[in-house]
């Protein structure tokens, strides 16, 4: 702007001062362009009014107003305006003037520049101007003078020229413009653009470094396709140098080449808005090899504002001969991922049931021979479909996909399927088995197993009705069983660990008066007395079940009535049913046999009549009593007796009478004997007693008190009053005697006490 109104003042200093200095002011001031042009036209006046201010002279009454206007007009020009005299006397000097001089215009008036400043040379060049000035010439200068007052450098325009003053005297007008701070500027500028031309270079060579450094092909080209710039990988590519490229468009380079033309055509596309973005290659026209490039073009201003085209060639030779390369390797990875599928395939082909990997989808991926076998389909009827059979409902097919669905959400399904077959329309019992996981290439499918297993379910079905027949065939044998026990008299059970009853037949149950479903797990030694008793129960138990028999006769006593039990106790291990190990056990009650035994031994030991030993029981103790005798060397003797006359008494009373005399005399025998003597019924009214520890002399007084017992008192019976008698033989064993001997001897004596009358007691000779 201020090199701009610099111009405008030199130009307007070429037509007069007066316009340079209203440009000046203009500049000064900053005035707007409207005020500006309004002084100029003003100030274009002044001549003329000058003109008719001398042809008018006699009109001097205006001539003051004229003088005093002028004076106002200069005034408010703020740059230094003077009219000398052809003296050199300053005539007129506006304000700015005499503030510059730092004197009072009316001071100045009337002076010269001699008088005011005393400095020769300034004073003889200002001299010399003014002469000139007054011969006609103008002055028209820039001087640099040392500000008086301030003492700092000022730059100033200084114009001169003269003119007929109103008076018709010619006077000198000047006028020094200031333009020191207008030269400070200025030489700001230059500095400026100085360093802006550096900064430039600069910025040239930092891009152009830049540019180096980009390893592919990059210019700029200017509207005409002449490149401006260009980087290093540009002139090693197109094999010219920096210089001969520089300036010249393809065209020129490699003229009528087919690709130069259609560069050139590219630019003014891209010139006209259509950035470019292509691939090409080809034979490289410097090198001669084979090439890919992507080449960019796009549209910008320079500096100045003007179009450039901005161009990259970037080299993607290695980049496709590496796509080359990895499309060969991907078609062998695929060949590889073909046959690794084949050979899954095969694996899947020699599994028995069907395999099946669906996609998202629903559709078949891969489906082995056994699938293709179940579907009845050929595989590649399946591969890719849906593969439901045409006979499927709607809710078989949506719960198809529902499942699918819930597979693909993660969910493991594993059921049996009990449905006809889709095809055959067979029963079938199938599991089937579903998972999801990813294939090869990340998407998610599903794999599917199907394992038949009707052939199993169709033989368990007739394991368990075989199962059921069994089972009842058990129960039948159990009810057969407990039949057949029940009808055994004798109490049977079957016990298992811990004694408790499994099976008990009725007679165990009336036995042991309880119902059998109360018998039936209750512990056995509940029911028996004793704890000793169950102890022992329980110890035979285990025995029982780890092997050994029981064999055994118990003699006892039942606890409710005291009655007395015999029982033989048979207890044997065996295995029930369940193959539980039991004890099985048989009380065989003998109670009746055994009391009809002990009866029949007391009948073949006693005589029946007197309750005496009979005689071969009576040999059966003498024995014992004479080998106790001998073992110790005890006395022992024998007594032999006979009722006298009881002929007389059967023939006199009746024989029942004899009979009951025949008890009552035993009666009293017994009574007269000691707890050790062993008496017995020798034959029909002959008795016989031994007589243990016991040595003759004693003997003799035992047989007198037999005698003595019976002959004192008469027998009373049911009908009458017998008197009895009884003579006795009596007789020491002799050591190593035999029982028939010395029964002979005491029956000799007895002989004898018959012989002798009867009542008595007669002692056996040796
Ligand atoms: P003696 O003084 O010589 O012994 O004379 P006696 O009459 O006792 O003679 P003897 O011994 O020969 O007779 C025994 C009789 O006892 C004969 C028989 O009829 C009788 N007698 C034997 N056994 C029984 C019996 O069990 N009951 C009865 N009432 N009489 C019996
Ligand atoms: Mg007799
Ligand atoms: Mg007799």
């Amino acid at each position: 702007m201020n090199l701009l109104n610099r111009r405008h003042a030199l130009i307007a200093a070429s037509y007069g001062s007066t316009a340079l200095v209203c440009a000046a002011l203009a500049h000064v001031l900053q005035w707007p362009a409207a005020l500006t042009a309004l002084l100029c036209a003003l100030i274009g006046m002044l001549p003329p009014a000058l003109r008719l201010a001398r042809e008018r002279t006699e009109a001097a009454q205006r001539q003051d107003q004229t003088q005093a206007f002028v004076q106002r007009l200069l005034d408010v020009i703020p740059e230094p305006v003077y009219i000398k005299s052809e003296e050199g006397r300053y005539v007129f000097v506006n304000e700015a003037f005499a503030h510059r001089r730092n004197q009072p215009a009316s001071f100045i008036i009337g002076r010269t520049a001699a008088e005011l400043a005393p400095d020769t040379d300034t004073v003889k060049l200002v001299s010399d101007e003014d002469q000139r000035v007054l011969a006609g010439d103008t002055v028209y200068k820039e001087d640099r003078i040392r500000n008086p007052l301030t003492g700092e450098i000022q730059y100033r325009i200084v114009t001169k020229g003269s003119c007929l003053n109103a008076e018709g005297r010619r006077v000198i007008i000047g006028a020094n413009f200031d333009i020191t701070s207008m030269r400070a500027a200025e030489k700001q500028l230059q500095i400026a653009l100085t360093q802006q031309t550096e900064v430039a270079e600069h910025t040239r060579t930092f891009i152009q470094h830049i540019l180096d450094v980009i390893p592919y092909p990059m210019y700029i080209r200017d509207a005409q396709s002449r490149y401006l710039i260009i980087n290093e990988a540009f002139v090693r590519d197109r094999g010219f140098t920096r210089e001969q490229i520089l300036g010249n468009s393809p065209f020129d380079l490699s003229p009528e080449t087919p690709q130069a033309r259609r560069s050139i055509e590219e630019d003014k596309a891209v010139l006209a808005g259509y950035p470019l973005h292509k691939e090409e290659g080809g034979q490289h026209p410097a090198s001669g090899e084979l090439y890919f490039q992507r080449v960019i073009k796009g549209r910008c201003s320079d500096t100045e504002g003007r179009p450039v085209i901005v161009g990259v060639n970037i080299d993607i030779t290695e980049l496709r001969n590496s796509e080359l390369q990895l499309t060969a390797a991907l078609d062998l990875q695929r060949e590889h991922h073909q046959q690794t599928l084949d050979f899954v395939q095969r694996v899947l082909d020699l599994l028995p049931y069907p395999v099946y990997v669906k996609d998202a989808q629903s559709r078949y991926l891969m489906v082995n021979d056994a699938m293709a076998r179940d579907h009845f389909m050929r595989r590649d009827q399946l591969l890719n479909h849906v593969g439901l059979a045409e006979s499927a409902t709607p809710e078989l097919m949506r719960m198809h996909f529902e499942e699918d669905g819930e597979v693909l959400a993660g969910q493991r399904i594993l059921r049996e399927d009990n449905s006809l077959h889709q095809h055959t329309g067979r029963e079938t019992f199938r599991i089937i088995s579903k998972g999801t996981c990813t294939n090869a290439f990340g998407e998610p499918v599903i794999v599917g197993a199907i394992v038949d297993l009707t052939d199993l379910r169709l033989a368990e079905r007739e394991l368990k009705s075989a199962f059921e027949r069994e089972v009842q065939l058990r129960e039948r044998t159990q009810e057969f069983i407990q039949r057949l026990i029940d009808v055994i008299p004798d109490p049977v059970y079957v016990k298992k660990a811990g004694g408790f009853y499994v099976m008990v037949n009725n007679a165990f149950a009336e036995y042991h008066q309880m119902s059998k479903e109360a018998l039936i797990n209750a512990k056995s030694p509940l029911l028996l007395t004793s704890a000793k008793t169950r102890a022992i129960s329980v110890q035979e138990d285990n025995a029982v079940l780890a092997g050994i028999e029981v064999f055994k006769e118990e003699h006892t006593s039942r606890k409710a009535t005291g009655e007395e039990v015999f029982r033989i106790v048979c207890k044997r291990p065996s295995v029930y049913f369940d193959g539980m190990p039991v004890v099985i056990g048989i009380d065989h009650h003998i109670t009746q046999w055994r009391v009809a035994e002990r009866e029949l031994q007391r009948l073949a030991q006693e005589d029946t009549l007197t309750g005496l030993s009979n005689r071969r029981h009576f040999h059966m103790e003498a024995a014992s009593a004479m080998a106790r005798a001998k073992r110790y060397g005890e006395a022992l003797s024998l007594l032999m007796l006979d009722i006298d006359h009881f002929k007389h008494v059967n023939d006199t009373w009746g024989h029942q009478t004899g009979d009951e005399v025949l008890v009552e005399t035993v009666q009293r025998i017994k009574d007269s004997l000691r707890g050790t003597d062993i008496p017995a019924r020798w034959g029909g009214e002959e008795f016989i007693v031994l007589l243990p520890h016991t040595a003759m002399r004693e003997a003799q007084l035992v047989a007198e008190r037999l005698r003595r017992h019976l002959a004192e008192l008469p027998i009373l019976t049911s009908t009458s009053k017998v008197p009895v008698t009884i003579s006795i033989g009596a007789a020491q064993w002799q050591r190593d005697e035999p029982l028939d001997h010395l029964v002979s001897r005491a029956d000799a004596a007895l002989y004898h006490a018959k012989e002798e009358g009867r009542n008595r007691v007669v002692i056996a000779g040796e």
